[in-house]
């Protein structure tokens, strides 16, 4: 069975607990999310294990946010490793963790289950991932760069925005349309960076409005621009960040990877940026997580080339 093509549904995953169903019983890892059908974590996990000579397979279930709590039960029952979650699980999954790890716990999110006993033990991965991620594709380490976040409010950006704040970045801004939820994750970014006794004068997070004037003052202090917005995926989204801003001494990094090459890509590199698109956060998270399971190393060139046929 073509595990990246097929997504389940909670009746087959209920129905494998029960013994039976169309899931194969060699799936014993998934990713739970809400839509999920556009995952491409199937291929890139499928062919790790394979590589690894691991029996276990990986699967995608479509799962309402209504019916999280019986879909974690029923994964257990049908004796999963675990599991990953997706939109919009990940801050709800929160109360179903028996443990959480400090990453996840700084991060107020989850996106990795590990089953063990009577243990539903929560794991963030997406935040190491990201960091990860820029040392993979920039050659930078996170910690070192003044930062701008594109859509710092959603789960992405704030999760990007946290681990920013705990890595101690010199610099954090953060942008969102709906400056509330930027100014929260702000809240949060400064308590973690508070402990950090170097503080310097200047405060190190920053939230603007998304107008052109501000995105303009800041960036000539920036390093480092993350889209961590959802606009991108559609060739119609408008520009959050004006062409005419983007410099050649700039770095852009856009979580959106299909299409490979978004608009805002198109515009940084014309300006001579740097560019990557998020097909590496995707990676490293997704390697991360399988090292949880499986306490093995991923095999990180057979997920990625995985990754790059289906991309
Ligand atoms: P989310 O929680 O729904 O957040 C969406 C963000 O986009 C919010 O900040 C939202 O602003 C902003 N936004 C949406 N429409 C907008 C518009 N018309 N104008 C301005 N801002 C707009 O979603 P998410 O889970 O963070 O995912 C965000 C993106 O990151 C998606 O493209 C996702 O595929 C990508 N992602 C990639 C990876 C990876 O591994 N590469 C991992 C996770 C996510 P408001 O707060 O104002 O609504």
């Amino acid at each position: 069975m073509d595990l990246q093509q097929n997504t389940f549904t909670l009746e087959d995953l209920c129905a494998r607990a029960g013994g039976g169903g169309p899931i194969p019983p060699e799936v014993r890892l998934a990713v739970l999310g809400s839509p999920v059908e556009h995952s491409l974590s199937p291929s890139m996990q499928n062919a790790a294990l394979e590589a690894l000579g691991e029996t276990t397979r990986y699967a995608k279930i479509e799962c309402p946010p209504e019916s999280l709590g019986d879909a974690v039960g029923w994964a257990r029952k049908a004796g999963f490793l675990g599991l990953n979650l997706t939109i919009p699980h990940k801050f709800e999954i929160l109360k179903i963790c028996t443990e959480l790890d400090d990453t996840a716990r700084q991060l107020g999110a989850v996106n990795t289950l590990l089953f063990d006993g009577s243990r539903i033990a929560g794991f963030n991965t997406d935040g190491p991932g990201f960091v990860r991620a820029l040392r993979d594709v920039f050659s930078f380490d996170l910690r070192d760069l003044r930062v701008m976040i594109l859509g710092a409010g959603g789960g992405a950006g704030s999760a990007a925005a946290l681990q920013g704040a705990l890595e101690k970045c010199p610099r954090l801004v953060l942008v969102n349309r709906t400056e509330g939820k930027a100014r929260e994750v702000a809240r949060r970014a400064s308590a973690l960076l508070h402990s950090d006794r170097l503080e310097g004068p200047e405060d190190r997070v920053t939230v603007i409005p998304l107008e052109e004037a501000a995105l303009a003052e800041q960036l000539a202090r920036t390093d480092l621009i993350v889209n961590a917005s959802s606009l991108g995926m559609k060739r119609t989204d408008p520009r959050l960040v004006p062409a005419a801003l983007l410099t050649a001494d700039l770095m852009v990094y856009d979580m959106v990877y299909r299409p490979a090459m978004t608009r805002l890509l198109e515009d940084a590199q014309a300006a001579g940026a740097r560019t990557a698109n998020g097909l590496s956060m995707l990676l490293h998270q997704g390697a991360l997580s399988l090292e949880i399971w499986l306490n093995r190393t991923a095999p990180l060139d057979v997920m990625r080339a995985a990754l790059n046929t289906q991309a």
